[in-house]
């Protein structure tokens, strides 16, 4: 067996689903009986955050908006958070108090989780929801376009100028898409890389046009790479006036280009 540096994270997923271990990790959440949708993120200091850049509030902001965002993705509405935090015993109770205020600012309540003392701070928190429809990655069809529900780059934009962007809920777009996308996700690793992601599961090419996406303020488009923007990509027959960024072709694999000529778009994956 290879180490996590080698293998990656998507290394290491293919694994353990190979051997029987777990079972639809692709998705953006656990779909379980008809309609309970359920999802788990976890945000470790050094590395996913630091808290020169990030404030305890929007610490906890950000740990329950990411994975509201895999509830979206999921069309699922809310219902509940549990929330497990590790921390030095050393922490300001204080500090505790704003991160739990943030988690608040979703207005998702929390129903339960731990507390731990760790060397570093860790907050990982499982999102449950309800959902009358989830699309999925794998329903992606020929003849689709590709559209997304804001403006991308944000995220990698606040990077370069040492910060974060706070992640959008989209909760009501998720919704709304679900009902009618043949494919859906959020875009949390990178646009190319999500995109593929999506291609990959329902055996079809995506084309996008980088000249096609719309751009946060501040951001240029490699910031599209960086991931983490949190807006929904979804393949749908109607693009009922949302943005157009690419559309689906037979084939397999994507393309990126920009202005119609191919152009490389970095990506993001744990453990490499
Ligand atoms: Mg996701």
């Amino acid at each position: 067996m290879t180490r996590l540096s080698a293998s990656g994270e998507l290394g290491l997923l293919a694994e353990l689903e190979r051997r029987g271990l777990i079972v639809g990790v692709e998705h953006d959440a656990a779909l379980l009986g008809d309609d309970l949708v359920v999802t788990q993120d976890a945000l470790v200091e050094g590395v996913h955050f630091r808290f020169d850049w990030l404030g305890w509030r929007d610490l906890g902001f950000r740990a329950a908006a990411v994975n509201l965002s895999d509830l979206a993705a999921s069309g699922a509405t809310p219902e509940a958070l549990l929330v497990t935090l590790a921390a030095p015993a050393t922490t300001e109770t204080a500090d505790v108090v704003a991160l739990y205020e943030g988690i608040a600012e979703t207005g998702v309540p929390v129903v339960g989780g731990d507390t731990t003392s760790a060397g570093v701070v860790v907050i990982s928190i499982t999102a449950l929801g309800r959902s009358e429809r989830v699309p999925g990655r794998g329903g992606a069809r020929p003849g689709d376009v590709l559209v997304v529900t804001g403006p991308l780059g944000a995220a990698g934009a606040a990077f370069r100028g040492g910060g974060y962007a706070r992640p959008p809920l989209r909760i009501e777009e998720g919704r709304a898409l679900a009902r009618h996308a043949h494919a859906l996700l959020d875009i949390s690793d990178g646009l190319a890389v999500d995109a593929a992601h999506m291609a990959r599961r329902s055996g079809v090419r995506i084309e996008l046009e980088l000249d096609d996406v719309p751009l946060a303020p501040g951001a240029t488009i490699d910031d599209l790479g960086f991931g983490e923007d949190f807006e929904l990509l979804a393949a749908v027959a109607d693009a009922a006036g949302r943005p157009v960024i690419g559309r689906v072709v037979p084939g397999e694999g994507i393309g990126v280009s920009r202005g119609g000529e191919p152009y490389p778009l970095a990506g993001w994956e744990h453990f490499r």
